[in-house]
């Protein structure tokens, strides 16, 4: 956080509520406008030339012609321990966890390796312009310690869990239900509601928790109800058979869960492509997020997110990376993928609903909204500014969108990605410097 004043000048654009229902009125867009930021919040927003006439006159101009300027990109689920895995070809998601991210994983034994890897995490996060994250850690405490202690000497918000898993996974990678419940329990006396960071309790999967260890997360749910919930659900048809055979006598993958005490409005659910309808319903009513993970379903050949099922049936919708069974880090390039999926389902999404998405919409989804997801007064300064024109084709492509603010957000979402990110603030203090 940096206790300088700060102005940030360019082209403000934020939403104000989400434009599927409100229309093009749900967002305020400044051509020349300024935000004064102060110790790491944003104290005003307005004309460029209202703020610089009523600032501290030591204040910071950081002057970003041309350029837009929003609300940090939020990313709804993502797993840290799984930068190095990346691009792994080949697999759907049951080889692909053991052949590849179960045998990455293991180096998480070593203290020193997640402090490399949190790092890195972090600054390529901010390098796309995402200052939030919901995240997977891995089994071993080190990692979640490791992951919060970056988090935090970077100021930045962000929400995270150790993975538990006691079964289906090599031996180096389970605790026990027992074993999950304590270190958990430890991580969220040690991490929860301190500063900008919070916990998610992070039953990794049916599959790899048994019905004991997920009725010991449902514990820790019904003991710290304001925690958050993350897990994955409905992503794959092989996963969802496994999960059939190893909890007889349930209807749907989501009653495991169900049953466990583990839907709520602060559980997000990765994935959610193969819902059954009463599902659907369950998600519905219990206020509980489905996180739309597009370049992930695509890469892994999982299936296509039904968005406009699970909008009209009230279900709470994320949009994340899903980083690494996703392919990229860029909230935009997740974006566009999810256009092309919605395309598949014969579903629109214009490029204000999208940026929604990026920004206010997965604050409200986290519950963050009180804090980030727009620009204005009293919030947290976490900003990302981007360059419509930051590739020669992109420059070319915006001389036909003749100033037309939509044409030139969807141009900049199919085509953009960690290039059109000029600067990203966190906590109001720049991080490429
Ligand atoms: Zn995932």
């Amino acid at each position: 956080m940096s206790d300088r004043s700060r102005i940030i000048r360019g082209r403000v654009l934020t939403f104000t509520d989400d434009p599927f229902e409100a229309g093009s009125s749900a967002r305020i867009y400044l051509e020349d406008g300024a935000i004064l930021v102060e110790n790491g919040r944003i104290e005003r927003v307005g004309e460029a030339l209202d703020i610089l006439a009523g600032a501290p006159q030591a204040a910071i101009v950081d002057e970003y012609s041309g350029c837009l300027i929003m609300p940090g990109f939020i990313d709804a689920h993502i797993h840290y321990p799984q930068t190095q895995v990346i691009g792994s070809y080949g697999a759907q998601l049951l080889d692909w966890l053991h052949n590849y991210t179960f045998v990455e994983e293991q180096k998480f034994s070593d203290p020193a390796h997640c402090v490399r890897i949190a790092d890195f995490f972090l600054d390529e996060l901010f390098r796309c312009g995402t200052t939030t994250a919901m995240v997977y850690c891995r089994v071993h405490p080190q990692s979640v310690d490791a992951f919060f202690a970056a988090a935090e000497r970077r100021g930045a918000r962000m929400i995270a869990g150790k993975t538990m898993m006691d079964r289906d996974a090599p031996e180096a990678l389970t605790d026990s239900a027992q074993r999950g419940y304590d270190e958990s329990k430890a991580l969220i006396a040690r991490w929860r509601r301190r500063g900008r960071l919070d916990y998610a309790i992070t039953p990794r999967l049916a599959i790899t928790s048994s019905k004991a260890q997920l009725e010991a997360a449902g514990a820790l749910a019904d003991e710290f109800p304001e925690a958050y919930v993350q897990t994955h659900l409905d992503e794959n048809r092989d996963e969802i058979e496994l999960v059939a055979k190893l909890f007889p006598g349930t209807q749907s993958y989501l009653e495991v869960y169900e049953r466990a005490g583990l839907l709520g409005p602060r559980s997000v659910f990765g994935h959610c492509i193969h819902l059954a309808d009463s599902e659907v319903a369950a998600l519905a009513a219990s206020r509980s997020v489905a996180a739309f993970c597009p370049t992930s379903n695509l890469f892994l050949g999982s299936g296509l997110f039904d968005q406009a099922r699970l909008r009209n049936a009230g279900v709470r919708v994320a949009l994340a990376t899903d980083v690494g069974g996703g392919t990229s880090y860029s909230m935009l390039r997740t974006a566009a993928e999810g256009y092309k999926v919605l395309q598949l389902n014969r579903q629109s999404w214009p490029a204000a609903q999208a940026f929604y998405r990026m920004t206010l919409g997965n604050a409200r989804a986290l519950t963050l909204d009180q804090h980030i997801g727009s620009i204005e007064a009293g919030k947290e300064a976490d900003l990302v500014v981007l360059d419509s024109r930051a590739t020669p084709a992109m420059a070319h492509r915006m001389e036909t969108a003749n100033g037309d603010l939509d044409v030139e957000l969807f141009a900049l979402i199919m085509m953009g990605d960690d290039r059109a990110v000029r600067q990203t603030y966190v906590a109001g203090a720049p991080s490429k410097t």
